[in-house]
């Protein structure tokens, strides 16, 4: 593919997911057994039966790292726009690899 071509299909696909309707949220979700601390609970020690799974969404907004606990309601409402937004990174990545292969061949830099 030409890299002019490689540019408008990363750009296409970019717009396609902007023109749906719908949040796109911004991090991730990884799911978490924790220990609440409380000194005489079942979690405590090595073998102690920890709490969870949680569900905990992870993301960085102005350059600090937030996470915040989802319930599993939580997690079914947002869970489709936690991938969604997912999904804007990796085209967003895929846009600007393009737009790289695209100037650096047309300039002439690169490996
Ligand atoms: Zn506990």
């Amino acid at each position: 593919m030409r890299d002019e071509d490689r540019v408008a299909a990363a750009r296409r696909s970019l717009l396609e997911l902007l023109s749906e309707d719908g949040h796109l949220l911004p991090g991730s979700v990884i799911d978490r057994m924790m220990r609440c601390g409380k000194p005489n609970c079942r979690c405590t020690g090595d073998e102690g039966a920890l709490h969870g799974p949680y569900h905990q969404w992870g993301y960085s907004r102005g350059g600090s790292r937030h996470t915040r606990r989802l319930s599993d309601a939580q997690l079914e409402r947002y869970g489709p726009e936690i991938e969604r937004g997912r999904r804007l990174s990796e085209l967003l990545a895929a846009l600007e690899d393009a737009e790289l292969t695209w100037v650096e061949r047309a300039e002439g830099w690169g490996a």
